[in-house]
């Protein structure tokens, strides 16, 4: 006989609704806790510019111009970042406009995580076969050299424009012989193994593309690209004469004005010296991939933000607080509670006892909770709980939104008072969880002040590292001329 079902109303909601009160507090953080990890953010930005391998890398790209809409040619762009792997054929016809043939590639997670070059000689097939159906351009068929841009959404020490060795996987992939090895020239041999003809001539972080493609859609310089997505960093336009750990074997020469450095802010406080951390957290650390590693990212990023949730709705479940006490076994799997579900949730308007609730739907559907256990008051308290762990997620990306505006301010443009923040924006965090933008927002006022919350201008570059990754072919074709004048 099924047990009699306690109804989860009364008291036993309230003690539910107490719990999430006290958890919510464990993941608020106030203006104060903000000031204070906004400054040791801006500390760690000048420790990364003098410093190698710190934990929030502070990567010289070697990019040092930003497009302004006028430019113009066809280009390849290879964009492999959490989820896909794009190849694009991308036309710039020089007024900030650009028409994209596109084919996506499904990455296995036995190619994630298997070896290096049976993971780079897919993405040269994959190339391959994108040429041989799709392309049907000028310069892709005529003798001139085809230049492509590879967008490499991970960790990379870059020696050039063109060249970077691999520092570590993040966001699920793991194909460990990899480490350590240079990536374009990897790409580039196994490229020339299937007989392409294609000269990768750049290397791309996913948010120097998203910077470089805001710049060129916007037609003014972006200072900011940002990737909330499964994964989050930015990239931004420092001195080059911050840059100090970059010395005497400059390759550039002349020594330019400006270089956009690739923060690998993921990374930041893995000393954990300044954030809350909660056991949710630190379970959720515990299990992943990399252990203490990108302790930012795994608070902020797509990869994580539904697995946090689903942390806390375990232990609320072990406390007989949530679904009568019982779970799934949907539930108890690591990254079921995807964060596509969260935003789902948070945007969910209807009654908590309307059973036609999207919330209602991905608890009892999609994560296989008995109905007999969800109550109206169980639907409310996982909405609270989604909202909580996004908000906290937001506040955290302001952080570090506001320690690039902040050093734009102090650093690059002191002078001009009047000017615009142009950031340029992308990922699914960004795009789809609710309110999201709302609470970087509220929290860039808290931090900056809404003078300068005002002037700040977010710009979705959507799928920006793909033009981005051609814009910076197109830029490394013209600094390698400028460097052989
Ligand atoms: C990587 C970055 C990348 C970001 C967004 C992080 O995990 O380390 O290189 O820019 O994800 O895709
Ligand atoms: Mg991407």
């Amino acid at each position: 006989m099924a047990p009699t079902a306690v109804q989860n109303g009364g008291s036993a909601g309230q003690e539910l609704s107490k719990a999430i009160d006290e958890i919510g507090v464990q993941l608020t953080l106030s203006k104060d806790v903000l000031d204070k990890i906004l400054e040791r953010f801006h500390e760690r930005m000048f420790h990364g510019l003098a410093n190698d391998n710190q934990n929030m890398l502070m990567i010289p790209t070697f990019v040092t111009g930003v497009p302004d809409g006028s430019e113009k040619g066809t280009y390849l762009a290879l964009d492999l970042g959490g989820t896909n792997l794009r190849v694009c054929e991308v036309i710039l016809d020089g007024k900030g406009s650009f028409t994209m043939k596109q084919q996506k590639y499904k990455v296995s997670d036995e190619l994630k995580r298997g070896k290096a070059k049976t993971l780079f000689t897919f993405i040269a097939q994959s190339v391959k076969t994108f040429l041989e159906s799709e392309s049907k351009t000028g310069s892709a068929s005529s003798g001139e050299e085809l230049l492509l841009g590879f967008t490499f959404s991970f960790p990379c020490e870059q020696t050039a424009i063109d060249q970077g060795t691999l520092i570590k996987w993040t966001k699920g992939f793991d194909a460990d012989d990899a480490i350590g090895q240079e990536v374009v020239g990897l790409l580039q041999s196994c490229l020339n193994e299937l007989g392409v003809k294609v000269r990768v001539n750049s290397l791309v972080n996913d948010t120097v593309g998203t910077l470089l493609a805001h710049g060129y859609q916007s037609k003014g310089p972006a200072l900011l690209g940002g990737i909330f997505g499964t994964g989050t960093n930015g990239a931004y336009v420092e001195l080059r004469k911050n840059i100090t750990k970059l010395q005497v074997d400059d390759p550039l020469e002349p020594a330019p004005t400006y270089m956009i450095v690739n923060a690998e802010w993921g990374g930041f406080d893995d000393e954990r010296a300044i954030l809350p951390v909660t056991p949710f957290d630190n379970q959720v650390d515990r299990e992943a991939i990399r252990p203490r590693h990108h302790a930012f990212e795994k608070m902020i990023s797509g990869m994580y933000l539904g697995e946090i949730s689903r942390m806390i709705i375990l232990s609320l479940v072990d406390r007989l607080l949530l679904f009568k006490g019982f779970s799934s076994v949907k539930m108890n799997t690591q990254y079921a509670f995807d964060t596509a579900y969260m935003s789902a949730i948070m945007d969910d308007k209807k009654d908590a006892s309307d059973n036609s609730s999207p919330t209602y739907k991905v608890l009892a559907e999609t994560m296989e909770i008995k109905p007999e256990n969800i109550s109206a008051e169980d639907i409310k308290a996982v909405r609270r709980v989604c909202d909580i762990v996004g908000k906290r997620a937001a506040r955290l990306s302001a952080v570090a939104v506001a320690a690039v505006i902040k050093h734009h301010q102090e650093e690059v443009s002191p002078d001009n008072k009047e000017e615009v923040y142009n950031l340029g924006v992308d990922g699914s965090v960004v795009e789809y969880l609710p309110n999201f933008l709302d609470w970087v927002r509220e929290a860039l006022r808290e931090m900056v002040g809404t003078e300068t919350e005002k002037k700040t201008k977010f710009g979705f570059a959507k799928d920006g590292s793909g033009i981005g990754a051609a814009l910076c072919a197109l830029q490394a074709s013209k600094q390698e001329k400028d460097h052989h004048h």
